[in-house]
């Protein structure tokens, strides 16, 4: 199995809607926002080849939308999601697996591209397009307050071209991708598991947003159910401490991975150390 992480493209958010209840005095110092009030989001993919499958999991916020919409979305930097991919030597069309951990438009909008003509394609036309079913129809039957993430032109066009593939529960992708099921951030949430070399990576995607997201008050308010979030992330930690996890963390911008250790106030991250660095420190 050959694992390559890289970061597509950055974006900004409101500081505050990603710590919730937790005051700027204290969130600022550990992520700090600009004069707007805007922090980075990193868009981190992680790709996976098995040899017989290539699993992409996420794809970004692709290029679909007007100019109004990006004006609210600050785009800079990264690799670019086509050229993240030649860079590591594959094409969209290697792509067998698309996992998506859900479809807020900053991880989905990526496998959709508009034609010319105005009609939608597949990025990855060789691909199943994963989804948990319970986010799917979340996601159809859209709410008031995630419909701004929620964008008909990522979603429709999956079912459309055929590309879908409903997961009913938690399990097995492929040997070494275990697909977990979380419900705090949004209903459905997958949060994939990759074994690798002994290690059990988890891509974190909303679960925990950044390290400093892992004391339990600190939920984003994006989330539309935070006491089911406080409850998987106290439940996840204890996992996570007992199995040595490494974290990997989609959007920390400051942060690629980490560890989770004790402290006397609680399960916390470790200092945080890049991808690369820990698959050094894994083949040596
Ligand atoms: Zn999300």
């Amino acid at each position: 199995m050959k694992i390559y992480s890289f970061n597509i493209e950055n974006f900004k958010v409101d500081g505050g809607a990603m710590f919730g209840v937790v005051p700027k005095a204290i969130w600022n110092r550990v992520y700090p926002s600009d004069e707007n009030n805007l922090i980075p989001l990193a868009i981190r993919l992680m790709l996976i080849d098995t040899g017989d499958r290539v699993i992409l999991i996420d794809n970004g916020i692709g290029n679909k939308q007007d100019e109004k919409f990006f004006s609210h979305v600050y785009r800079f930097g990264g690799e670019g999601l086509i050229d993240g991919l030649a860079k590591r030597g594959y094409n969209p069309a290697d792509i067998t697996d698309v996992v998506l951990t859900h479809l807020h438009f900053d991880h989905c909008g990526g496998g959709i591209k508009l034609n010319p003509d105005g009609s939608f394609a597949l990025t990855f036309p060789n691909a199943k397009y994963h989804i948990s079913r319970a986010q799917w129809e979340w996601a159809i039957n859209s709410n008031a307050r995630e419909a701004s993430s929620f964008l008909s032109e990522n979603l429709l066009p999956m079912r459309d071209l055929g590309a879908l593939n409903l997961i009913e529960n938690e399990g097995e992708l492929v040997p070494g991708v275990y697909l977990r099921i979380f419900n705090g951030h949004t209903r459905g949430q997958i949060i994939p598991i990759i074994t690798y070399k002994g290690k059990s990576i988890v891509f974190v995607a909303d679960l925990f947003p950044f390290r400093a997201n892992l004391p339990l008050s600190y939920i984003a308010s994006y989330d539309v159910e935070p006491m089911v979030t406080l409850k998987e992330k106290e439940t996840f930690l204890e996992e996570s401490l007992a199995g040595d996890y490494i974290f990997y963390y989609q959007h920390d911008y400051f942060s690629e991975c980490s560890r989770v250790v004790n402290s006397p106030r609680g399960i916390r991250a470790t200092e945080g150390f890049t991808f690369d660095s820990f698959l050094k420190e894994l083949s040596e």
